[in-house]
């Protein structure tokens, strides 16, 4: 059985708090919210924390708000975004990607914010203590080598978030709070294509909320590749939004991708469908520019190659759902997953 190390434990009740907290312990504290990414790694000690600061108690964190957009508070548990009809009516794609996320216990646990600063995964740093001592550990803890890239002075592992990509489509951003500053960011901007150092947030900031734009004129969706529909991180995540004229003419679209590299992004191939029609043709050449951005490891479940060559399918689906044909019958065949 694996044990948990020893910790500190504070429980602050407001995001202020929580801050000066995090302020003075320095980075050996680190945020706790639903524990279900945290707990498993501190017990393989892949983080070792001397102090956790959970955000649970703090209401303000759990606060749903609408305006022109919407905002959607960090400690919102996925099952709570997933119940929000305002979120599944207005951001089907973030609303199908917290869906998917593991399994209803988990996502019962697991919060917005929690999800979006989700530790990268590799097949070698997911295993337990003795297995990773085993092959003398690996660069991203405890390590001096990549064992998926040996030549590699930085750590591949890969981005495994379903809600970042289907957020980044959406435009969202987030806010960032510590004693120090108060800042706003653009979602794609919090990540860096860095297996270990992969936010662009200092320890002691809190994400505390998620901004969406309005959702007037858009249509998005998110398509996730996994193995086992019950549940199982992505191993491709492919997300579009889409904004339209009237007649059906493209204005603006966004796809991006996850779990094909140590962050989420903004791919081309969005600007291959503005001012046409979402015909077949125009999806297929959005679909092959977005193939030529993937770019996924040998270190996550099914094979490398396969996981690059359905990435325009993929694109193809996400593109036909928001055209409006009926995907479901697909979506349970591919994704294994009826939503
Ligand atoms: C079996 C299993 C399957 C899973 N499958 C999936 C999956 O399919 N897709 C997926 O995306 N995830 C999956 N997960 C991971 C996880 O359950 C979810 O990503 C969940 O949303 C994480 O949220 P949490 O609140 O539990 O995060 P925590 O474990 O509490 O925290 C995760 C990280 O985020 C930091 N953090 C948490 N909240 C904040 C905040 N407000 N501000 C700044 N930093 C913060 C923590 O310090 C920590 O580094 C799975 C986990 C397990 C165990
Ligand atoms: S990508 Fe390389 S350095 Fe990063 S976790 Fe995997 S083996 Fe370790």
């Amino acid at each position: 059985m694996m044990r948990l190390p020893w910790f500190g434990f504070r429980s602050p009740a407001s995001v202020g708090e929580a801050a000066r907290i995090l302020a003075a312990e320095g980075p050996q504290a680190m945020l706790i919210a639903g524990g279900t990414d945290l707990l498993p790694n501190m017990k393989r000690r892949h983080q070792t924390p001397a102090t956790l600061v959970s955000i649970s108690r703090i209401e303000t964190l759990k606060k749903v708000g609408n305006g022109s957009g919407a905002v959607l508070g960090a400690g919102l548990t996925l099952s709570e975004v997933v119940a929000s009809p305002a979120v599944r009516e207005n951001y089907a794609g973030l609303w199908q990607a917290a869906a998917q996320v593991a399994t209803v216990h988990l996502r019962n646990m697991g919060t917005l914010g929690g999800n979006l600063c989700l530790d990268t995964r590799c097949n070698y740093y997911n295993q337990n203590y003795e297995w990773r001592k085993a092959i003398d550990f690996c660069l991203k803890k405890d390590g001096e080598i990549c064992w998926v890239a040996t030549a590699s002075k930085r750590c591949v592992a890969t981005s495994s978030t379903d809600c970042a990509p289907a957020l980044i489509s959406l435009g969202a951003s987030v806010r960032l709070v510590s004693v120090q500053s108060e800042r706003e960011v653009a979602l794609a901007d919090l990540y860096k294509n860095d297996g270990i150092d992969y936010l662009a947030r200092r320890p002691d900031e809190i994400l505390t909320e998620v901004k969406l734009p309005s959702p007037a004129g858009w249509k998005s969706s998110y398509w996730k590749l996994r193995r086992r529909g019950a549940f199982d991180f992505p191993v491709l995540g492919v997300a579009a939004a889409v904004k339209t004229a009237r007649d059906g003419t493209v204005e603006e679209a966004r796809i991006a991708l996850g779990a094909v590299s140590s962050r989420p992004f903004l791919t081309k191939g969005g600007e291959l469908l503005i001012g046409r029609k979402l015909g077949d043709d125009a999806i297929a050449e959005a679909g092959a520019k977005v193939a030529s951005a993937a770019k996924p490891m040998d270190n996550t479940d099914l094979d490398l190659y396969w996981r690059k060559g359905v990435v325009a399918e993929f694109v193809g689906y996400a593109l036909r759902e928001i055209r409006g044909d009926d995907m479901s019958e697909t979506r349970t065949r591919i994704t294994r997953h009826a939503l």
